[in-house]
């Protein structure tokens, strides 16, 4: 199954990205200057769906997760590829993540807090929402 997206930042009708901002958002300035098209690869990351932006200059090996796909590995992201090193890792892909969480949220009798990916913030459950 073919894991990449594709990317295409048109430049060519706009004045383009300064060169700090351009750097600032992860760009080499050359790519997306007045007139340029920028185009690249992109893949998603199996366990908290971040859309990655491919570097082609990249020589470090990508992760993969062969507990996600068994035969080719699906991509993850470096940050969770970190966070599955982890001692007492439990392997949580992003449908894991939702399942959990709905079966939290759904239960009105829950006073469990919602479990959450990493860099995602929650407002709470549905009792502490009410609660004054
Ligand atoms: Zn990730
Ligand atoms: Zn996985």
């Amino acid at each position: 199954m073919k894991q990449m997206g594709y990317i295409l930042v048109d430049h060519r009708a706009s004045p383009g990205l300064p060169e700090d901002i351009a750097r600032a958002a992860g760009y080499d300035p050359k790519f997306c200057g007045e007139g340029k098209v920028f185009e690249q690869d992109t893949m998603t990351c199996s366990h908290c769906k971040s859309v990655v932006v491919k570097n082609n200059a990249r020589t470090r090996e990508r992760a993969k997760c062969f507990e996600c796909d068994n035969k080719e590995g699906h991509y993850i992201c470096d940050g969770c590829d970190f966070i599955r090193r982890e001692p007492g890792y439990v392997h949580t892909p992003f449908t894991k993540f939702i399942d959990d969480h709905l079966a939290v949220a759904a239960n009105p009798c829950s006073t469990r807090d919602l479990p959450t990916a990493p860099g995602v913030t929650l407002s709470g459950t549905p009792q502490k929402l009410l609660l004054p």
